[in-house]
């Protein structure tokens, strides 16, 4: 007798045989999205605590985004850079004035774009600082997510991302996240073009630096005619209550890097934005993307950064993430399961009283997904809470009623 499986268990038998085992998710199998909704093929409804890792800030499936996806795809999709088209200009133009740029060079993932921001601090420290060829530098911060790239995973310290896939590239400088001392200390080394940073470290647990360091960096930064360059991949487009988190403390960096939330996860859009005297380093034939840049790409990132601002997302992450972090303080001052809850915006995360190595924090969210929210660990014994920010307030209370609840039944 053949043994009966759901559509869940048949889907993920077939990405477990077939797919390469680079992720591990949880035993979910999600078929629809709406809002702040997911279902799973057996048509079980969760709130979504993970939008996509930030990339779906507009809520799934937002029908402004899908709509210009559609109108566009029966138009055009995908032209050549060796041609111009009528959508890249009107884009470039929009992402400069809506985030105060004087240019845009347009990618498809985090990663492409965080090496392209790679690709031209280096050019620039070349080109206008006056570096030795070879010698430019890049100072970076331990703990770092950006990205998967030969090159980005070589100035990672997680040993996962790194190990066996040497050899690594050079012209890297690790300092302490959070550590203005040591920056200013590695200013002070020679060659150096920029400093790269997650204004919140996203994928290492939702680390927060002090308030001020962002602004003193900058400045040490300008002092040493070093770039200042924001990786706003992840934190970028509303998610911390801000529309970048370099908001927060009123800095402007000398290059921006964005991704996710640019097209509200609808496509994959990513853009380095930067000033004319850095962006004209760069010259035909030394950097590009077939699909960067493509019509469809355009199109859908415009509908996507409306709706952030005609949806005032960045008011109601702002709103929403005291909400969130207010209940959750009171929460774990009765509860020893949780010690710490840290965010801003609707990036936040909790800390599970219990070992990295534990699977405490993994059997948490297995409860809260039968509890109806998803959510996954990070680092072991961290979890994210990222939902859409078109999420209400009285949804908010739901979710929190949920994670208070599968907490405190915990066992
Ligand atoms: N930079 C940051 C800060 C990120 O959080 C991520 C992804 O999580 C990336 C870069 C890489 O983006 P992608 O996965 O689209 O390559």
């Amino acid at each position: 007798m053949t043994k009966e499986i759901t559509k869940s268990q048949a889907a993920m038998e077939m990405e477990d045989k077939y797919g390469a085992h680079n992720y591990h998710p949880l035993p979910v199998v999600l078929s629809k999205g709406k809002g702040v909704y997911v279902w799973d093929t057996e048509g079980k409804q969760y709130f979504d605590f993970l939008s996509a890792y930030s990339a779906v800030n507009q809520g799934h499936c937002h029908p402004k985004i899908v709509s210009a996806l559609q109108q566009q795809a029966e138009t055009l999709t995908l032209t050549s850079r060796a041609f111009y088209n009528d959508t890249l200009g009107e884009y470039e133009k929009y992402i400069c004035e809506y985030f105060g740029f004087d240019k845009v060079l347009p990618m498809n993932t985090g990663a492409e774009a965080v090496e392209t921001a790679i690709k031209l601090s280096r050019k620039w420290a070349y080109e206008k600082k006056g570096v030795a060829e070879n010698e430019a530098k890049i100072i970076v911060c331990e703990n770092n997510f950006h990205g998967r790239t030969t090159t980005i995973i070589s100035f990672s310290n997680d040993e996962d991302a790194r190990k066996n896939f040497g050899p690594y590239t050079e012209g890297f400088i690790k300092i302490p996240y959070n550590d203005i001392d040591a920056l200013k200390e590695a200013l002070k080394e020679e060659n150096v073009a920029a400093f790269l940073v997650e204004p919140i470290q996203g994928e290492a647990g939702v680390f927060v630096p002090d308030e001020g360091f962002l602004t003193e960096a900058s400045e040490a930064c300008k002092k040493a005619n070093v770039l200042f360059v924001a990786d706003e991949v992840q934190t970028g487009v509303a998610r911390t209550g801000q529309l970048l988190a370099c908001d927060h403390e009123n800095i402007k960096p000398d290059m921006l890097i964005l991704g996710k939330a640019v097209s509200g996860g609808v496509y994959p859009v990513s853009a380095v934005l930067a000033n004319n005297d850095i962006m004209e380093v760069i010259k035909p034939g030394q950097h590009g993307s077939t699909f960067g840049g493509n019509p469809l790409a355009a199109k859908v990132a415009v509908a996507a950064l409306d709706v952030i601002k005609d949806e005032n997302l960045a008011e109601n992450a702002q709103k929403l993430g005291v909400i969130f972090r207010d209940r959750m303080q009171k929460f774990i001052a009765k509860n020893d399961l949780v010690t710490t809850v840290r965010g801003k915006g609707l990036l936040n995360a909790i800390i599970i009283n219990d070992t990295p190595e534990s699977s405490t924090a993994w059997n948490i969210c297995m409860q809260l997904k039968e509890n109806g929210l998803l959510a996954k660990p990070t680092h072991g014994n961290i979890i994210r809470f990222a939902p859409p920010l078109v999420m209400t307030e009285a949804q908010l209370h739901e979710c929190c009623d949920i994670i208070e609840k599968t907490i405190a039944e915990y066992k």
